[in-house]
């Protein structure tokens, strides 16, 4: 039976690592008919918005899309496309293991761990006011009423909402997550010292969840101390939950234990759609040179194989990388100067992939 898949290649250096993981996939065998659509700044002189609605049809009609990153400009510009896709189909979860490869060039040996992120509110819910914006006022006056202290009248306010049922839906993930794959443990992440009402309710609500799965342990831990742990004893860690904010920031850091963000594939599941997409950006540094790493890529999707239930093709990427990573011969230089301290000897984005289809 044939996929049908929505690829949008995204721009930097998701065009290169998309056609890559294309490839790949296509050497299984697996037959995907690949409806490719373009989002981001490129189409934003013909569609008048870098997330046109036939970009969004077709992903409601398939429920299955792979992606390479989208630039988001910083400051002023549009909104993130990626966070637009993510509340658009409620895709709630990502999910991103973070698993040692031997010759990923790593330090740390032996982590096997998985991030669960919250991926629809939070700081990232995009509710936000300027400086100067009249319902900074307001919202100052509001919080002088309320009798706690108030803040500098020159301040952007971002507001941070999380809410009972957006936690625990995402805590049941990771646990329901953690029987399925034969995980030990769930951490829930958080700064409830601090944040007492917003990461105060996560963290009362994952205690809440915790008590529904006597068979996972659970713990929980402030995230700064989470970010210290990681670094220290990454094998201590299994499943981590989090809210949006600090699972973005984990995320990266825990990418950073395995390898760096061209070795950390990710996906995000809603209910009734799913969009798998590397951890990493778009990388406009090194866009266009044929030099980034597409294994992030590629192992997206060798998780939306699994989603697709194509679990054999699945696991025959995963262990084509591992060897290719393995051998250590035909390396991109990100992995090359991990292992050897220069990128001397690096092989190119598609000749990496040609190593791992060989
Ligand atoms: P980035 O992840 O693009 O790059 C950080 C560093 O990692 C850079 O030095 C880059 O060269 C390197 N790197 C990233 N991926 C690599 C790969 N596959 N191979 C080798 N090296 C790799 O982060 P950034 O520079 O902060 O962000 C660039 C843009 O990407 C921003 O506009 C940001 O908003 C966007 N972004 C998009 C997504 C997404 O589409 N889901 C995610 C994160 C950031």
């Amino acid at each position: 039976m044939a996929h049908d898949v929505v690829l949008i290649p995204g721009d930097g250096i998701g065009p290169e690592i998309t056609q890559a993981m294309r490839r790949v996939v296509e050497a299984t065998g697996v037959q995907i008919n690949w409806n490719v659509q373009e989002a981001g700044a490129g189409v934003m002189d013909e569609f008048g918005t870098p997330l046109p609605q036939h970009v969004l049809d077709a992903v409601a009609e398939t429920k299955v899309a792979i992606k390479g990153p989208i630039t988001t400009p910083v400051g002023t510009g549009f909104r993130s496309v990626n966070v637009a896709l993510r509340k658009h189909f409620d895709l709630y979860a990502c999910v991103r293991p973070c698993l040692s490869q031997p010759g990923d060039g790593s330090r740390f040996r032996d982590v096997d761990l998985v991030i669960v992120r919250e991926n629809t509110e939070d700081l990232y819910a995009g509710i936000e006011f300027d400086e100067g914006a009249a319902e900074v006022e307001e919202l100052s006056q509001l919080v002088e009423r309320s009798g706690q202290k108030t803040f500098a009248a020159d301040s952007a306010i971002s507001i941070k909402p999380i809410s009972i049922a957006k936690s625990r839906r995402i805590v049941e993930y990771a646990f329901e997550y953690a029987r399925r794959c034969g995980r030990k443990k769930v951490t829930a992440v958080h700064k409830a010292n601090i944040m007492k009402a917003t990461d105060g309710l996560f963290l009362r609500v994952a205690r809440e969840v915790a008590a529904n799965y006597p068979d996972i342990e659970f713990n929980d831990k402030i995230v700064d101390a989470t970010c210290m742990g990681l670094v220290q004893n990454p094998n201590d860690f299994d499943v981590l939950v989090l809210p949006n904010l600090y699972g973005d920031i984990v995320s990266d850091l825990c990418a950073g234990l395995v390898g760096g963000l061209g070795m950390a594939p990710g996906s995000n599941i809603g209910a009734d759609c799913a969009i798998f997409e590397a951890t990493h950006g778009s990388a406009p540094d090194i866009a266009g040179q044929d030099i980034a790493n597409p294994t992030a890529e590629i192992l997206s999707a060798a998780m939306m194989l699994d989603h697709l239930g194509e679990n054999d093709a699945a696991n025959r990427i995963r262990a084509a990388v591992s060897t290719t990573l393995d051998e250590g011969e035909q390396v991109t230089g990100d992995v090359r100067r991990a292992q050897t301290g220069s990128v001397e000897g690096a092989v190119g984005t598609q000749a990496f992939a040609d190593a791992v289809i060989a």
